[in-house]
């Protein structure tokens, strides 16, 4: 194990030596006591971090009514599963009926076409490949791009990297939002679409889409838009009142549009879902296969087997909150992400990366930023490090709007950038893993990465 790791180990693997150790398949079953209690004191230390509202994004809700609701649905449909349509029919009209609800907050029509797949990446691998598949056919393109935003989700460059395409990365202005002329003369005769997020994740601002939409529309290609983390906030934001531009299909040349319902919709995780304006871009998505030995197969998303359970809880989330609900999360978490902005603004240390209104990203021109996140941390923060610039961001959720949270939030970070400017670099920390990153080549930061998911996920560690 390399040093580095060694102050890690508390942190990812904390119950070395405790609770039972299993290396192999018991030949006598135990108890039903003896296996819920060994889960149940992992999940009651864990539930502390999030609970309190101490952890960016990861918990979008956790609220008590709709943790039972997702308990009451999964014992209702346990063992369903989409791959046999025939034998859960209603799962087909679930996920259409979530397919509608959802094209209906983007301004999508009755030809909007799109899946339930089990999270974000998925809907965004299976947009690639949409693109990808799609211009082949048309065009005879055959060394597809995509032009995409340096601050566009990482799940794009894996699905370059699955699919074959090539990423051509644009830069962003000064408000951290891409360049709009970069992306115009970042496209040529390969280009299968471009990207735009809404927000994006790292600062929480929102790319022009509207000006993307008409050069993806000057070239006939794809305008995919990563709404991930807006599709459910965006909508309700705007009748709210605030100044949010056009994203979804309301812009014509807008193709594609991932949403996360297992974000901001507050279903359980293994939920997005994927949007296509026509029928014709959704039929490159899905798979078929009409003479397998097997017999006739077809599955619309990547996996055969799935859950139906996240479809089912999906739409019950869905039907729970209704419009009214989302709109009083949002308003409360607007309120809170105003609050925040407003207060860093006057901590001299730090400042805000462009304008966001619920995703935060803050930096430093006095104290190193990491060192802050690392005496966040103590004090029992998860925040997110940010690279280029060196920064943190806070994904508020609705544990945020809690009592008290967003005004502890701002005065440890009042505390923790004494301590930075004080004390400096604390003993425990990811400040040095960071800081060494932002020197190291790209192949060199993979292979530490490599090296960690060796040990961390080596059974017999
Ligand atoms: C979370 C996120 C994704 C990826 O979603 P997963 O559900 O984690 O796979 C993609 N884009 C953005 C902007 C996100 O925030």
């Amino acid at each position: 194990m390399l040093d580095l790791f060694k102050g890690l180990e508390k942190l990812f693997k904390p119950y070395k030596g405790s609770l039972i150790e299993v290396k192999s398949l018991p030949y006598h079953g135990l108890s039903k006591d003896e296996i819920l209690s060994v889960l149940k004191k992992m999940a009651t230390l864990e539930d502390k971090s999030w609970i309190d509202g101490k952890v960016s994004g990861a918990v979008y809700h956790g609220g008590g009514e709709l943790l039972s609701l997702y308990n009451d649905v999964f014992s209702i449909f346990p063992v369903a599963n989409p791959l046999h349509p025939d034998v859960w029919p209603s799962l087909v009209k679930l996920e259409n009926e979530v397919v509608a609800m959802v094209a209906g907050l983007l301004h999508g029509d009755s030809n909007v076409r799109g899946s339930i797949t089990m999270g974000g990446t998925e809907s965004i691998l299976l947009a690639m490949k949409t693109y990808r598949d799609y211009y082949r056919d048309k065009r005879g393109i055959t060394e597809p791009e995509i032009v995409l935003p340096r601050s566009a989700h990482a799940a794009f460059l894996k699905a370059c990297e699955y699919f074959n395409i090539r990423p051509v990365i644009v830069d962003l202005d000064d408000e951290f939002r891409v360049d709009v002329e970069k992306v115009k003369e970042s496209i040529t005769r390969n280009t299968i679409a471009i990207v735009g997020s809404a927000p994006n994740f790292p600062y929480g601002t929102i790319d022009p889409i509207k000006d993307l939409a008409e050069i993806a529309m000057d070239h006939g290609i794809g305008m995919h838009v990563d709404a991930a983390l807006g599709g459910f906030v965006l909508p309700f934001a705007r009748k709210l009142g605030y100044d949010v531009p056009q994203f979804d299909f309301e812009i014509e040349g807008v193709t594609s549009i991932n949403v996360d319902t297992h974000k901001y919709g507050y279903a359980p995780k293994g939920s997005s879902v994927i949007l296509y304006r026509n029928p014709e871009l959704f039929r490159y998505q899905v798979y078929t296969i009409g003479d397998w030995a097997g017999g006739i197969y077809f599955t619309p998303t990547t996996l055969g087997s799935k859950p139906g359970f996240t479809i089912a809880a999906t739409w019950a989330v869905m039907l729970y909150l209704g419009e009214k609900g989302y709109m009083e999360i949002t308003k409360a978490m607007l309120e809170a992400g105003r609050y925040i902005i407003n207060e860093v603004g006057k901590i001299k240390e730090l400042k805000v990366l462009g304008k966001p209104l619920w995703i935060i990203a803050i930096a430093s021109d006095i104290v190193n930023p990491y060192v802050v996140m690392d005496y966040m941390s103590q004090r029992g923060w998860h925040l997110i490090g940010l690279v280029k610039p060196p920064a943190f961001h806070i994904a508020l959720t609705y544990r945020h709007t809690l009592p008290n949270v967003k005004e502890a939030f701002i005065s440890d970070l009042r505390e923790s950038v004494k301590d930075a400017l004080e004390k400096g670099q604390p003993p425990i920390g990811m400040a040095p893993i960071y800081g060494m990153s932002a020197f190291l080549p790209r192949d060199q930061i993979n292979a530490i990465l490599r090296e960690f998911i060796d040990w961390l996920y080596n059974p017999w560690d």
